[in-house]
């Protein structure tokens, strides 16, 4: 039997000159360790110059690969592409800006071998991340594994898949999805490699403030419908509400000193028009999910791929012969 092949996917988003050292970098780490391994790159529509760099370090080296996206479709769809291009027997997820640190593979390669299928990377510390990023990552992670029983406290994306894991997430058709979530919604033997999150190679994140809000609402969206259980439960704490206030209002009148309402009257209408906007809202955000699955269309598209195939003729005849 051959050693096994493993497969890095990273998705990259107008990197530039950190294509190279990132697969300069994962090289560094990987051949000392005596790891067979591919690096699947997956450009998600940049705008600068990622793509000729990709496509340069695959001719230059054949252990890596290069899938360019139609467009940008975000690093969830563009993780999507790489994960179903990667053909190794256990797949890792890392981020192409260094953050994840890539010396921590061969540790959770280790923990696969001694028969794990998820090895997931968990933060010990936050350098890397500014305090209201920390905070709403907190925040959102917390209200998130409150309401799912997914836990996803300290989670990174930063994660080791086997391939009967991998094949298991594959199963999954939804269009929006959440890759943190998902990966830890199917189960399997898990581990864990405490990982330092270290600062950014070069440049700004590249997630604005409305791309991490879209990311929020769709994990949640696509996990649990508690938001839809709690817009009925605040209905029906209205509903008494109501009674005790009306019933207090017609006594008042009927012994002849009701309030005078104004004031009563401006919050009630506030209060209520709230509460019934916020209901809207998130059945909307339902609905628009709905609207998203059914219409069905492809979660990314294709431009191109590097034009030589990284894994030599004879490697993939030995993979298939293996399965
Ligand atoms: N990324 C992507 N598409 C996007 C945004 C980001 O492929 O639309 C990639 C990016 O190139 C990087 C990873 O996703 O490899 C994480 O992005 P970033 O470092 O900006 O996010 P943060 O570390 O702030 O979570
Ligand atoms: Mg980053």
């Amino acid at each position: 039997m051959t050693d096994p092949l493993i497969s890095v996917v990273a998705p990259i988003y107008d990197e530039g000159p950190g294509v190279e050292q990132f697969v300069a970098r994962i090289a560094e780490v990987l051949e000392p360790a005596g790891l067979r391994y591919e690096v699947v790159l997956i450009d998600d529509g940049s705008t600068d110059d990622s793509w000729s760099r990709i496509v340069g370090q695959a001719q230059a080296d054949p252990r890596v690969r290069g899938l360019r996206l139609s467009r940008n479709f975000g690093k969830e769809s563009a993780l999507l592409a790489g994960l179903e291009a990667a053909s190794g027997d256990a797949v890792v997820v890392i981020d192409s800006d260094l953050q994840h640190p890539p010396s921590a593979i061969p540790a959770m390669v280790r923990r696969w071998q001694d028969g794990a299928h998820v090895v997931e990377a968990v933060k010990r510390n936050r350098t890397g991340q500014s305090i209201g990023n920390r905070l709403s990552s907190r925040l959102f992670n917390k209200a998130f594994t409150g309401l799912t029983r997914v836990d996803l406290v300290d989670a990174t994306d930063f994660r080791l898949l086997s391939r009967a894991a991998l094949d298991a997430l594959h199963r999954m058709p939804e269009h929006s999805s959440f890759f943190r979530g998902t990966s830890s919604w199917i189960g399997f033997t898990r581990a864990t490699v405490e990982v330092d999150i270290d600062h950014r190679a070069g440049g700004a994140s590249r997630w604005t403030l409305r791309a991490l809000f879209r990311l929020a609402v769709n994990g949640l969206t696509s996990f649990t419908s508690a938001p839809l259980h709690l817009v009925t439960l605040a209905g029906l704490a209205f509903a008494v509400f109501s009674v005790l206030l009306g019933a207090q209002t017609v006594v008042r009148w009927v012994s002849g000193h009701s309030v005078a309402g104004f004031t009563t009257v401006i919050l009630l209408l506030l209060v209520t028009g709230t509460f019934v906007l916020i209901g809207l809202g998130v059945i909307g955000e339902y609905l628009a999910r709905i609207h998203e699955e059914v219409r069905g269309r492809p979660r990314y598209l294709i431009e191109e791929r590097t034009v030589r195939d990284a894994i030599p003729e004879q490697w993939v005849v030995e993979q298939r012969a293996e399965r």
